[in-house]
Protein backbone atom coordinates (compact mmCIF):
# COMPACT_ATOMS: atom_id res chain seq x y z
CA UNK A 1 0.00 0.00 0.00
CA UNK A 2 1.63 3.37 -0.67
CA UNK A 3 1.61 5.53 2.09
CA UNK A 4 -0.54 9.20 0.70
CA UNK A 5 1.97 11.39 2.42
CA UNK A 6 5.72 10.24 0.80
CA UNK A 7 4.27 7.75 -1.87
CA UNK A 8 6.64 5.30 -0.50
CA UNK A 9 5.31 1.37 -0.21
CA UNK A 10 3.69 0.41 3.46
CA UNK A 11 3.83 -2.79 4.61
CA UNK A 12 3.18 -2.66 8.37
CA UNK A 13 -0.78 -2.83 9.52
CA UNK A 14 -2.69 -3.71 11.62
CA UNK A 15 -6.90 -4.90 11.79
CA UNK A 16 -9.44 -1.47 12.38
CA UNK A 17 -12.79 -1.41 13.29
CA UNK A 18 -14.87 -0.14 11.01
CA UNK A 19 -17.65 2.53 12.84
CA UNK A 20 -21.04 1.42 13.16
CA UNK A 21 -22.07 5.11 12.23
CA UNK A 22 -19.86 5.49 9.07
CA UNK A 23 -21.02 2.34 7.55
CA UNK A 24 -24.87 2.98 8.33
CA UNK A 25 -24.54 7.27 6.78
CA UNK A 26 -21.93 6.50 4.20
CA UNK A 27 -23.33 2.70 3.38
CA UNK A 28 -19.61 1.70 2.74
CA UNK A 29 -19.27 -1.49 2.07
CA UNK A 30 -18.43 -3.97 5.01
CA UNK A 31 -14.70 -5.01 4.44
CA UNK A 32 -11.42 -5.57 5.93
CA UNK A 33 -10.75 -2.12 7.43
CA UNK A 34 -6.62 -1.79 7.89
CA UNK A 35 -4.14 0.44 10.00
CA UNK A 36 -1.10 1.22 8.56
CA UNK A 37 1.89 3.01 9.13
CA UNK A 38 4.50 4.16 7.47
CA UNK A 39 8.27 3.43 8.23
CA UNK A 40 9.50 5.85 5.87
CA UNK A 41 7.75 9.26 6.95
CA UNK A 42 5.34 7.73 9.84
CA UNK A 43 1.97 8.30 8.64
CA UNK A 44 -0.86 6.52 10.12
CA UNK A 45 -4.02 5.91 7.44
CA UNK A 46 -6.50 3.62 7.15
CA UNK A 47 -7.75 1.46 4.37
CA UNK A 48 -9.99 1.34 2.26
CA UNK A 49 -9.37 4.63 0.86
CA UNK A 50 -12.84 6.66 0.70
CA UNK A 51 -14.19 7.14 -2.30
CA UNK A 52 -15.11 10.37 -3.55
CA UNK A 53 -19.13 9.19 -2.96
CA UNK A 54 -18.18 7.99 0.63
CA UNK A 55 -16.68 11.69 1.58
CA UNK A 56 -20.00 13.17 0.00
CA UNK A 57 -22.11 10.99 1.77
CA UNK A 58 -20.41 11.81 5.35
CA UNK A 59 -19.92 15.41 5.08
CA UNK A 60 -23.18 16.44 3.63
CA UNK A 61 -25.29 17.79 5.85
CA UNK A 62 -22.19 17.49 9.00
CA UNK A 63 -23.41 17.60 12.38
CA UNK A 64 -26.79 18.98 11.12
CA UNK A 65 -29.46 17.46 13.59
CA UNK A 66 -30.04 14.89 11.20
CA UNK A 67 -26.40 13.54 11.10
CA UNK A 68 -25.96 14.44 15.18
CA UNK A 69 -29.33 12.30 15.80
CA UNK A 70 -27.93 8.94 13.86
CA UNK A 71 -24.34 9.40 15.47
CA UNK A 72 -26.11 9.72 18.92
CA UNK A 73 -27.50 6.20 18.62
CA UNK A 74 -24.39 4.38 17.48
CA UNK A 75 -22.39 6.91 20.02
CA UNK A 76 -24.23 7.64 22.66
CA UNK A 77 -23.57 10.73 24.19
CA UNK A 78 -22.49 12.42 20.94
CA UNK A 79 -25.69 14.84 20.73
CA UNK A 80 -24.37 16.19 24.10
CA UNK A 81 -21.26 16.32 22.78
CA UNK A 82 -22.10 18.45 19.15
CA UNK A 83 -24.02 21.08 21.49
CA UNK A 84 -20.99 21.77 23.80
CA UNK A 85 -18.60 21.69 20.60
CA UNK A 86 -21.14 24.10 18.67
CA UNK A 87 -20.81 26.45 21.89
CA UNK A 88 -18.96 29.44 20.82
CA UNK A 89 -19.08 30.48 24.65
CA UNK A 90 -17.51 27.14 25.64
CA UNK A 91 -13.91 25.77 26.48
CA UNK A 92 -13.80 24.11 23.26
CA UNK A 93 -13.91 27.40 20.93
CA UNK A 94 -11.98 28.96 23.75
CA UNK A 95 -9.44 26.57 23.86
CA UNK A 96 -8.98 27.37 19.42
CA UNK A 97 -9.13 31.28 20.39
CA UNK A 98 -6.48 31.13 23.21
CA UNK A 99 -4.17 28.95 20.75
CA UNK A 100 -4.61 31.72 18.06
CA UNK A 101 -4.07 34.40 20.09
CA UNK A 102 -0.75 32.96 20.69
CA UNK A 103 0.56 31.49 17.30
CA UNK A 104 -1.44 33.42 14.46
CA UNK A 105 -1.26 36.82 16.06
CA UNK A 106 0.82 38.76 13.66
CA UNK A 107 -1.58 38.07 11.42
CA UNK A 108 -4.29 40.13 13.45
CA UNK A 109 -3.72 43.32 10.82
CA UNK A 110 -3.95 40.99 7.52
CA UNK A 111 -5.92 42.68 5.25
CA UNK A 112 -5.59 40.85 2.20
CA UNK A 113 -7.34 37.49 1.04
CA UNK A 114 -7.79 34.28 3.05
CA UNK A 115 -8.98 30.76 1.77
CA UNK A 116 -10.19 29.47 4.79
CA UNK A 117 -10.67 25.48 3.06
CA UNK A 118 -12.88 23.51 4.62
CA UNK A 119 -13.61 26.51 7.58
CA UNK A 120 -17.14 25.55 7.75
CA UNK A 121 -19.01 28.34 9.37
CA UNK A 122 -15.54 30.04 8.92
CA UNK A 123 -15.91 31.70 12.47
CA UNK A 124 -12.09 31.20 12.98
CA UNK A 125 -10.57 32.35 10.22
CA UNK A 126 -12.91 35.72 11.04
CA UNK A 127 -10.88 35.35 14.53
CA UNK A 128 -7.61 35.21 13.54
CA UNK A 129 -8.04 37.57 10.25
CA UNK A 130 -10.43 40.39 11.34
CA UNK A 131 -9.19 42.57 8.55
CA UNK A 132 -9.00 40.10 5.83
CA UNK A 133 -11.46 39.24 3.22
CA UNK A 134 -12.60 35.55 3.65
CA UNK A 135 -13.39 32.85 1.38
CA UNK A 136 -14.67 29.60 2.85
CA UNK A 137 -14.39 26.78 0.18
CA UNK A 138 -15.90 23.83 0.94
CA UNK A 139 -15.89 20.80 -1.07
CA UNK A 140 -18.71 21.70 -2.78
CA UNK A 141 -17.71 24.75 -4.17
CA UNK A 142 -16.73 24.19 -7.17
CA UNK A 143 -20.39 22.53 -7.81
CA UNK A 144 -22.07 25.47 -6.56
CA UNK A 145 -20.34 27.65 -9.43
CA UNK A 146 -17.42 29.26 -7.61
CA UNK A 147 -13.95 29.73 -9.25
CA UNK A 148 -11.33 27.58 -7.19
CA UNK A 149 -8.60 28.83 -9.34
CA UNK A 150 -9.18 32.21 -9.26
CA UNK A 151 -10.22 32.24 -5.52
CA UNK A 152 -6.64 30.58 -4.82
CA UNK A 153 -4.68 33.08 -7.08
CA UNK A 154 -5.63 35.99 -5.26
CA UNK A 155 -5.09 34.85 -1.69
CA UNK A 156 -2.57 35.50 0.68
CA UNK A 157 -3.00 32.78 2.78
CA UNK A 158 -4.18 29.40 2.56
CA UNK A 159 -5.96 28.26 6.21
CA UNK A 160 -6.87 25.18 6.37
CA UNK A 161 -7.70 23.64 10.08
CA UNK A 162 -8.82 20.21 10.76
CA UNK A 163 -9.23 19.00 6.95
CA UNK A 164 -6.33 16.35 6.42
CA UNK A 165 -7.04 13.54 8.98
CA UNK A 166 -10.38 13.54 7.03
CA UNK A 167 -9.24 13.22 3.31
CA UNK A 168 -7.74 9.77 1.77
CA UNK A 169 -5.26 11.66 -0.04
CA UNK A 170 -3.52 14.25 2.04
CA UNK A 171 -0.44 15.05 -0.66
CA UNK A 172 -2.57 15.17 -3.64
CA UNK A 173 -4.99 17.80 -1.96
CA UNK A 174 -2.66 19.90 -0.87
CA UNK A 175 -0.63 20.19 -4.02
CA UNK A 176 -3.31 20.91 -5.50
CA UNK A 177 -4.25 23.82 -3.79
CA UNK A 178 -0.57 25.17 -3.34
CA UNK A 179 -0.17 25.09 -7.31
CA UNK A 180 -2.87 27.68 -7.11
CA UNK A 181 -1.76 30.40 -4.53
CA UNK A 182 0.84 32.76 -6.28
CA UNK A 183 4.72 32.84 -4.70
CA UNK A 184 5.31 33.14 -1.14
CA UNK A 185 1.54 33.43 -0.02
CA UNK A 186 1.51 31.64 3.68
CA UNK A 187 0.29 27.96 3.80
CA UNK A 188 -1.33 27.24 7.74
CA UNK A 189 -2.55 23.59 8.34
CA UNK A 190 -3.75 22.17 11.87
CA UNK A 191 -4.23 18.93 12.41
CA UNK A 192 -5.02 17.31 15.52
CA UNK A 193 -2.38 15.66 18.33
CA UNK A 194 -4.57 13.16 20.41
CA UNK A 195 -1.09 11.04 21.40
CA UNK A 196 0.45 11.77 24.54
CA UNK A 197 3.18 9.99 22.95
CA UNK A 198 4.86 9.60 19.44
CA UNK A 199 2.74 8.35 17.06
CA UNK A 200 4.96 5.18 16.40
CA UNK A 201 5.26 4.33 19.63
CA UNK A 202 1.39 4.26 19.83
CA UNK A 203 1.16 1.67 16.82
CA UNK A 204 3.94 -0.50 17.83
CA UNK A 205 2.30 -1.01 20.93
CA UNK A 206 -1.01 -2.19 19.30
CA UNK A 207 1.20 -4.22 17.16
CA UNK A 208 2.64 -6.39 20.41
CA UNK A 209 -1.19 -6.67 21.34
CA UNK A 210 -1.94 -8.43 18.28
CA UNK A 211 1.30 -10.68 18.22
CA UNK A 212 0.32 -11.22 21.72
CA UNK A 213 -3.41 -11.97 20.73
CA UNK A 214 -5.07 -9.37 22.91
CA UNK A 215 -8.25 -7.35 21.55
CA UNK A 216 -7.33 -3.87 20.19
CA UNK A 217 -8.51 -0.69 22.46
CA UNK A 218 -10.90 1.52 20.76
CA UNK A 219 -8.59 3.84 19.45
CA UNK A 220 -8.25 6.82 16.88
CA UNK A 221 -5.63 5.10 14.90
CA UNK A 222 -7.53 1.81 14.26
CA UNK A 223 -10.74 3.06 14.01
CA UNK A 224 -12.06 3.87 10.73
CA UNK A 225 -13.99 6.49 11.07
CA UNK A 226 -14.06 10.59 10.42
CA UNK A 227 -10.39 11.22 11.23
CA UNK A 228 -8.74 8.39 8.89
CA UNK A 229 -5.09 9.47 8.51
CA UNK A 230 -2.91 10.46 11.42
CA UNK A 231 -0.19 13.12 11.22
CA UNK A 232 2.65 13.27 13.68
CA UNK A 233 4.97 16.19 14.07
CA UNK A 234 7.23 14.54 10.96
CA UNK A 235 4.51 13.45 8.60
CA UNK A 236 2.78 16.78 8.92
CA UNK A 237 5.98 18.78 7.94
CA UNK A 238 6.63 16.07 5.33
CA UNK A 239 3.23 16.63 4.22
CA UNK A 240 4.11 20.17 3.23
CA UNK A 241 7.16 19.83 2.28
CA UNK A 242 6.10 17.33 -0.43
CA UNK A 243 2.94 19.91 -1.23
CA UNK A 244 5.75 22.97 -1.91
CA UNK A 245 5.36 24.88 0.97
CA UNK A 246 8.39 25.76 3.32
CA UNK A 247 7.00 25.35 6.52
CA UNK A 248 8.56 28.24 9.08
CA UNK A 249 6.94 27.63 12.33
CA UNK A 250 5.49 24.54 14.25
CA UNK A 251 3.31 24.91 16.85
CA UNK A 252 2.75 21.93 19.41
CA UNK A 253 0.00 22.56 21.87
CA UNK A 254 -0.63 20.44 25.02
CA UNK A 255 -3.84 20.35 24.44
CA UNK A 256 -3.86 17.91 21.16
CA UNK A 257 -3.62 20.89 18.59
CA UNK A 258 -0.50 21.58 15.69
CA UNK A 259 -0.14 24.10 14.10
CA UNK A 260 1.96 24.18 10.74
CA UNK A 261 2.85 27.86 9.09
CA UNK A 262 4.60 28.41 6.01
CA UNK A 263 4.78 29.47 2.61
CA UNK A 264 4.53 28.81 -1.07
CA UNK A 265 8.16 27.47 -2.01
CA UNK A 266 9.35 29.84 -4.52
ZN1 LIG B 1 4.96 7.94 4.23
Amino acid sequence: MACPVCLQPTRRWIPAYQSPFIIERTGLPIQEARSYICQACEHVFITPFYTEEVLAALYTGYRDQTYNAARDRHEPGYAELAVRMADENGPDYALRRGYYDYFMKKFKDFDGDVVDFGGGDGYYSRYVFPKARITVVEEDYERKGGDLAATMAKAGVLFATHVFEHVPQPRRLLTQLVSLLRQNAFVYVELPRPYSGELEDSFARLERLRGAGEPLPFEDIVIQHEHIGHFSKKSATRLMAYSGVDVQEVYLHSEGIMGFLGMKRA
